[in-house]
């Protein structure tokens, strides 16, 4: 194109090259993968209702399957926003005079990247791997494992499961038992969430690191981004307080 190259003493690290168009595309990607995360949290959701309402186990398997589908969008996703970007920082640093095929460039970054693909990805994938375990401990509390990891335990009291989970009911915090429990990532101890937050929130204001109130934790360092939802736990809570209240009627 005659004239363009003239244009290259502009002050832009690549001269002639605009890459708003592919950072616009960029942002809309990125978009798009936070509807993944509703999407999982969603059909995450709806399988801890199916475990509650103890529906067949087809459906709650065809949940299980629209997660692995999540997860392997979002890889996909992850993949092509890893390609374009590196594209873009190749393309910046070689500073090159003539116009590389960017689709190209991409789509070969982009193959290489799902030519790795394993099913061990997913346990990279966060939401997936939340999922997993909050289903596993809801059917702890329901008793309803599956015929594998009924085996592990076996032969442990029943009783003794019952006692254990309801002493994981009360917030180390408040000593009373919780309403919206979040677990911490790094220890796995869960609290209230009102009153971790507010602990964490104290302690980082006045510079200081919050240490995992659990009697015996050597965490030291909690994080706000450390906690998700316990939504397992919390279900598993309210519906022993229902049945409690169901007996005392
Ligand atoms: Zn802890």
């Amino acid at each position: 194109m005659p004239g363009r190259s003239t244009s290259s003493s502009g002050s832009g690290s690549t001269g002639f090259i605009s890459f708003s168009g592919v950072e616009s595309a960029l942002s809309s990607l990125k978009n798009f993968q936070s509807c993944i995360n509703s999407g999982m949290d969603t059909a995450s959701s709806v399988a801890l209702d199916l475990v509650e309402t103890q529906t067949e186990v087809s459906s709650e398997y065809s949940m299980d399957k629209a997660m692995v589908e999540f997860a392997m969008m979002d890889r996909e996703l992850n993949h092509y926003l890893k390609a374009v970007q590196s594209t873009i920082n190749h393309v910046k640093e070689e500073r090159s005079e003539k116009i590389p095929d960017l689709k190209l460039l991409v789509e070969k970054k982009f193959l290489a990247l799902q030519n790795k693909n394993s099913d061990a990805d997913f346990q990279n994938n966060e939401k997936f791997v939340q999922f997993k375990q909050q289903l596993k401990e809801l059917k702890k509390q329901y008793g309803l494992q599956s015929d594998r990891e009924a085996d592990s335990t076996e032969g442990v009291d029943e009783d003794m499961i019952v006692t254990q989970s309801q002493t994981n009911f009360i917030c180390p915090i408040t000593q009373l038992e919780m309403k919206k429990p979040v677990k911490n990532k790094v220890c796995g101890h869960t609290y209230e969430e009102e009153a971790i937050v507010r602990m964490i929130e104290s302690k980082h204001k006045r510079k200081k690191k919050a240490c995992c109130p659990k009697i015996g934790c050597s965490h030291t360092d909690m994080r706000m981004s450390d906690l998700i939802q316990d939504e397992a736990l919390r279900r598993a809570i309210e519906s022993h307080n229902k049945k409690r209240r169901r007996q005392s009627n």
